[in-house]
């Protein structure tokens, strides 16, 4: 079986070749966990993106019309060769990010699924024949492939953030052409190496690593990609949305999240526990998903804190490859300096640190997973996102002071609740303004499931039906005279 050397790829993917830049220029790779240089990749521009986005416009009418089960059958040997080297790519994943090896590999795991989800839901992407108003008149609806997609994709899940993008896209017959985070190029890049090997056909899958502002600005310079889909943080969603405009593309934002976790006192603590831990401290705080502000209601606060802060105390930090590791470094020492920042602001304003509370012994961009209790709505994590190892524990009285804390923030993507109250969990669902809410789980992400969020959150939905409809076009005949 192939290590992950071998699906380290330093080269982009173009047409069906590796390229390095025009410019001869490369980007260091950098693991976080030792700040070594682990290789380099292309500093690809415009020029390499215009490349990319002829040899996608050129395969289009070729992929589009193969057979569905031809594409089909494609996509069943993506996830097979996902799967058969699912331990050199998680390890490569960690080498580049970070992240414990169990869940790189899950990360491998959960991007295979999503390929699978989508190869059987292309089977039934299905039209419509709608009544007509009208005697002798029919109408069909029917569904198309959207065109060439650029792809930009974010540090912190490096495979499976594209695999939500590339499987459908490729479900539909939609070449891609996409551009992984400088941060994290490798996991990006093996996606095209795993389409290579599997045979998609030339041009459908482009993969560039460079600088971010030109190959976005030449994706959004040519009218021929018809989509952008993006996943990062909303300030850059923003500008995309409004550079799309020009050629009206149809977009798809996963922006960033700011999530509540209430806990009320009818709740199971030990499961709100384990839920408020997964959900917190996974990738080191660092998913658009964690938990940003615990809410505990007062009759179940006291306990809740103690059991967070014993298990925060247990989790074992080091280098992802490590046995037993729970908790790898951050991304960067940006990332590390923000995460005191929120700190420093939140005990100035009469937080309190329980546990943790600075960078790790380890050095580097280790941190220690911390709670800090007595969070309070003025704190500046109330309103921004952590992205770090820092559990806010805020304490409330009533459900509607939960709920209209829960929703004071302009993001709405994922939320969390914790109660054995069956009316409650309806009246959340109704009124947490949220494009995903779990009840009684701090782990909803699922390839059945639209993932996605609504007010400054993002546009559109990964996964479920609904992520293969962002792909595609819809229209309608009208047949007359019959
Ligand atoms: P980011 O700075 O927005 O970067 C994301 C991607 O955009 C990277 O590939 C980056 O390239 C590129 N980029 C940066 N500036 C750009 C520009 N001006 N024009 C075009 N592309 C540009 O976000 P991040 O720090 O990597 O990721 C963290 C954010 O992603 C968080 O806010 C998190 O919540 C969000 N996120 C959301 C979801 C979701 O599903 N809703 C999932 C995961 C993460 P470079 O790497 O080359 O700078």
């Amino acid at each position: 079986m192939a290590d992950w050397q071998t699906w380290m790829k330093e080269a982009a993917y173009v047409g069906g070749e590796w390229i390095g830049a025009n410019s001869g220029e490369t980007i260091d790779v950098t693991n976080p966990a030792t700040g070594e240089i682990i290789g380099t990749v292309p500093s690809c521009g415009t020029d390499e993106t215009m490349r990319a986005v002829d040899a996608a416009q050129e395969a289009f009418a070729g992929f589009a019309g193969m057979s569905l089960m031809d594409r089909v059958d494609l996509l069943w040997k993506l996830h097979d060769a996902l799967m058969d080297n699912k331990d050199a790519l998680g390890e490569l994943l960690t080498i580049e990010m970070g992240k414990p090896l169990a869940e790189a590999k899950g990360e491998i795991a959960i991007g295979a699924q999503y390929v699978r989800w989508f190869a059987e839901e292309a089977r039934r992407a299905k039209g419509e024949i709608v009544p007509a108003g009208v005697n002798g008149r029919r109408i069909l609806v029917t569904k198309h492939p959207i065109g060439v997609v650029g792809m930009i994709t974010p540090w912190n899940f490096p495979s499976s953030m594209l695999a939500r993008k590339i499987a459908p896209a490729l479900a539909m017959g939609c070449p891609v052409v996409a551009k992984p985070a400088t941060a994290t190029p490798y996991s990006g890049l093996a996606w095209a190496a795993m389409a290579e090997e599997v045979g998609y056909p030339t041009g459908s899958v482009n993969v560039l690593t460079g600088s971010a502002r030109k190959i976005a600005g030449a994706m959004m310079d040519r009218f021929e990609v018809r989509k952008i889909t993006f996943t990062g943080s909303t300030e850059v969603g923003k500008e995309l949305i409004r550079q799309s405009a020009d050629s009206v593309k149809k977009v798809s934002m996963e922006l960033g999240g700011n999530a509540p976790f209430i806990v009320f006192d009818d709740a199971d603590l030990d499961a709100a526990v384990e839920g408020a831990m997964v959900s917190k401290y996974r990738n080191s705080g660092q998913t658009c998903v964690c938990a940003n502000r615990i809410y505990v209601q007062s009759g179940i606060h006291d306990a809740f804190v103690e059991k967070l802060v014993q298990k925060t105390r247990d989790m074992k930090v080091g280098d992802g490859r490590e046995d037993g590791v729970v908790q790898g470094p951050l991304i960067d020492k940006d990332a590390v300096e923000k995460v005191e920042e929120l700190l420093e602001d939140a005990t100035s304003k009469g937080g309190s640190v329980a546990c943790g509370g600075g960078r790790h012994d380890l050095g580097g961009t280790f941190f220690e997973p911390t709670v800090i209790t007595g969070a309070t709505q003025d704190m500046a994590f109330a309103q921004e996102e952590i992205f770090g190892p820092l559990a806010p524990v805020f304490k409330f009285e009533t459900e509607e002071e939960a709920i209209d804390m829960a929703n004071d923030t302009v993001f709405g993507l994922a939320s969390y609740a914790y109660t054995k109250d069956l009316g409650r969990a309806f009246r959340l669902n109704e009124r947490l303004q949220y494009g995903m809410i779990g009840i009684n789980s701090g782990l909803i992400t699922t390839v059945e499931a639209p993932f996605g969020g609504v007010k400054e959150s993002g546009l559109g939905k990964e996964g479920g039906s609904q992520g293969l409809e962002d792909y595609m076009e819809t229209k309608y005949v009208c047949i007359d005279g019959i």
